[in-house]
């Protein structure tokens, strides 16, 4: 059976001290996860270690970072490498969100060198796909996305590509409280799906688990996630909210 994911991607929000109640007050919910399911935390840089100890021991818990740079190491002041989240035991990290893809102009090609370093440090990339309200309107979404992949992706083996997460995130749906129908989305990740088979046959399609996101909160996460080709969610706002991510957890089938 393919994972079940429910990811909270924090962004650049709270502080360390928000972080750490948050996480608790989560973590304190004691929701038990059967071996198919995850919650993962993508926390800011400086809470890593921090979220890491918190999680240890907790089935199905693990820490995700944001963010990677493409290249291995050097003279790249502020910027944080995989091999420096490897030493730290980092297991998951975000890759491509529309927001780095937007505002720090993260090209398909630089994308797909963040994946090569994490894979070759074996952290598993969430790499995050999507298009912005234009393409969706124009009708031109399945192309754009696929592209995507394409560009970031095809150059992985079969192998290699079982291993990562994608999350499928309509721009126009991400903060703004416009969430993808249950049928949208099902109708997109199916066509994902679909496109990976092509490359690499159904097998290999078949296990990629493909997260949805895009508001995605405590009172919608049960129908999309029982979209059959939804894998769980990427959740930014709800997730801010012990609560509700705590029942968005929950939700996973
Ligand atoms: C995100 O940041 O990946 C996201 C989907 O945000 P939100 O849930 O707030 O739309």
């Amino acid at each position: 059976m393919r994972k079940k994911i429910a990811a909270a991607n924090w962004k650049m929000n709270c502080t360390y001290q928000q972080g750490e109640q948050l996480l608790q007050d989560i973590l304190g919910a004691n929701i038990a996860l059967q071996d198919h399911q995850q919650a993962i935390f993508a926390v800011p840089f400086p809470y890593l270690i921090m979220a890491g100890a918190k999680v240890e021991g907790k089935k199905g818990y693990s820490i995700s970072a944001q963010n990677v740079y493409n290249k291995k190491s050097g003279a790249y002041t502020g910027e944080v490498s995989a091999e420096m989240l490897k030493s730290i035991d980092i297991k998951y990290c975000l890759v491509g969100h529309s927001e780095r893809r937007e505002y720090f102009q993260e090209s398909n090609q630089a994308l797909a060198e963040k994946l090569d370093l994490l894979l070759a440090n074996g952290i598993t990339p969430i790499f995050c796909c999507g298009e912005p309200l234009e393409i969706r309107e124009a009708g031109t979404q399945n192309s754009y996305v696929a592209k995507q992949l394409e560009e970031s992706l095809f150059h992985l083996s079969a192998e290699v590509i079982s291993t990562i997460v994608i999350a499928y995130e309509p721009i126009w749906a991400i903060g703004t409280g416009k969430t993808a129908t249950a049928a949208q989305a099902q109708e997109i990740h199916a066509y994902l799906r679909s496109v990976l088979a092509g490359k690499y046959g159904a097998a290999v399609a078949d296990a990629i688990p493909v997260l949805y996101g895009g508001s995605v909160k405590g009172n919608n996460a049960a129908e999309l996630f029982a979209c059959p080709d939804v894998d769980g969610g990427l959740v930014g706002g709800a997730s801010l909210n012990a609560e509700e991510f705590a029942t968005i957890i929950r939700s996973l089938p």
